[in-house]
């Protein structure tokens, strides 16, 4: 009984930025679990390499090119999956940036409102279209990739656009499952400690960088794309039936200190 609810078998899973990182992960891991997942990143060399991964490992999967900063483009590309599939049971909002090192008194505009446009807006953008077309059809799961940085303040490297979009991606998720809870439909995010991927790439040449943050993680270390995976894998799946509204740390203890 109980591990039939982390099947997805049978429902169709949306997953944006998923071209690379801690998206391909989630893919594979819904994919694993049985779902058509549909990989969406704005550059489409990305999400057709992507579906070509998982169709190696035997899962199913479809690309679709999709910049989440185009509200236009994200109702479009709805439309089209929901037609094509006849449902959306399952969306990862996981398409995001960070521009770091940027202290506040000095960052300039577009370094403030690029990284609020794509992390912040763009999550707004994704539920509002696929959450519409889940509350039409009674029941659906969203998960945001919200961050630890939504709760704390990453040290040394200055990035208030970013901390602030993920604070607000927790505090959407939260306003989101309340307006929606009774109608089925699940809003959660994970919110993960610094994952070894293409954002975080700069870190392996800053050793004062590297110090601080793996000094300040009680388990030692970074955190792997597949251990946020699996957390995504089970707010996206029944395993979470009563879970809505929770951000969910997966944070190698980062934020006990
Ligand atoms: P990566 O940079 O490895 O991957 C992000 C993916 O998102 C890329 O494929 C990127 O495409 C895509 N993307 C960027 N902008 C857009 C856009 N406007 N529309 C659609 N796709 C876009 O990042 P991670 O895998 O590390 O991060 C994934 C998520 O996890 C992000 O939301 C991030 O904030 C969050 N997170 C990451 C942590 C980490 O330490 N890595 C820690 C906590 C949270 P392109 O190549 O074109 O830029």
């Amino acid at each position: 009984m109980y591990m039939e609810k982390f099947s997805l078998s049978g429902k169709v899973a949306v997953i944006t930025g998923a071209g690379r990182g801690i998206g391909l992960a989630a893919a594979e891991a819904l994919a694993e679990a049985g779902a058509l997942v549909v990989i969406t990143d704005r550059d489409p060399a990305l999400a057709e390499g992507a579906v070509a991964t998982l169709a190696a490992r035997g899962c199913r999967a479809e690309a679709e090119t999709l910049d989440v900063t185009d509200v236009a483009a994200v109702e479009r590309v709805a439309e089209a999956i929901a037609a094509r599939h006849g449902r959306v049971d399952v969306l990862v909002n996981n398409a995001g940036i960070a521009i770091s090192n940027h202290p506040a008194e000095t960052m300039a505009d577009d370094v403030w409102l690029r990284v609020i446009d794509v992390n912040l807006n763009g999550v707004f953008w994704c539920c509002r279209a696929f959450g519409r077309r889940m509350l039409e059809a009674g029941g659906g799961a969203i998960v945001n990739v919200g961050s630890m940085s939504g709760f704390i303040v990453n040290r040394p490297q200055e990035q208030a656009n970013y901390n602030a979009s993920k604070a607000g991606v927790h505090h959407l998720t939260r306003s989101l499952a309340a307006e929606w809870g009774g109608r089925g439909v699940r809003v959660n995010s994970v919110a993960p400690t610094y994952i070894d991927t293409e954002m975080n790439a700069y870190v392996y040449q800053d050793a004062e960088m590297y110090r601080h943050w793996v000094g300040g993680t009680p388990m030692n270390r970074l955190g792997r794309t597949d251990e946020v995976a699996s957390v995504i894998l089970f707010l996206a799946s029944d395993a979470a039936s009563l879970m809505t509204g929770s951000i969910v740390l997966a944070d190698g203890g980062y934020v006990c200190w």
